[in-house]
C-alpha cells in the first residue's frame, strides 16, 4: 500500500480518557503535566473531563460520558482528522461494560497512526517528547486502493 503524510500540528488535538478506578492517577498525571498540557488544546470524555476541569482550572472540550458513547465520539473524530493524540488510562483489572467501543477506538488510533498511551509510563514519554510541540509527519497507509477495490454484486433481485 502507498503512504501519505497527515501532519499533525504543533499544537496539538489531545483527548484524554480514564476509567473510572483510573481517574485519580490521570488527575495526578495531569496535575504533574499542567504546563504541557495548557500548550494544547484539550478532549476528553464526559467524567474525566469534567473531573479535570474542576480539579485543575483546564479548558475542556467534553465530550459524552465514554459508557454512553463518548469512546465512539473520539473514534469518529480520529476518523475525520480531528484528534491528534489519545491518553487513554484504562482499567486492566475490570471489565468495561463498554469493552466494545474501547476496542474500536484503539483500532481506529492504530487505522490512522496517532500516537497513543495506554498507561502512565507512556503518557510521560508522550508529553515529554519534543515532538509534542513541533509538527509532525504522520505517516498514514494510502487507503485509496481500499477505497476503490473491486466489490461485484449480482443484479438478481
Ligand atoms: P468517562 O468515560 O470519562 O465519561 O468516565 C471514560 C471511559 O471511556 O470509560
Amino acid at each position: 500500500m502507498n503512504e501519505i503524510i497527515i501532519p499533525l500540528q504543533a499544537r496539538k488535538r489531545i483527548t484524554l480518557v480514564a476509567h473510572d478506578n483510573m481517574k485519580d492517577e490521570m488527575l495526578q498525571w495531569s496535575h504533574f503535566n499542567l504546563g504541557s498540557l495548557q500548550q494544547h488544546i484539550l478532549y476528553a470524555t464526559g467524567t474525566t473531563g469534567t473531573v479535570l476541569e474542576r480539579e485543575l482550572g483546564l479548558t475542556i472540550h467534553k465530550l459524552l460520558s465514554g459508557p454512553l458513547g463518548g469512546d465512539q465520539q473520539i473514534g469518529a473524530k480520529i476518523a475525520e482528522g480531528e484528534i491528534d493524540c489519545l491518553i487513554f488510562f484504562w482499567d486492566p483489572l475490570e471489565a468495561q461494560p463498554h469493552d466494545p467501543d474501547v476496542k474500536a477506538l484503539l483500532r481506529l488510533a492504530a487505522v490512522w497512526n496517532i500516537p497513543v498511551a495506554t498507561n502512565r509510563a507512556t503518557a510521560d514519554f508522550l508529553i515529554s517528547s519534543p515532538l509534542m510541540g513541533m509538527v509532525y509527519e504522520r505517516i498514514v497507509p494510502d487507503y485509496t486502493s481500499y477505497r476503490q477495490r473491486s466489490i461485484s454484486v449480482s443484479r438478481q433481485r
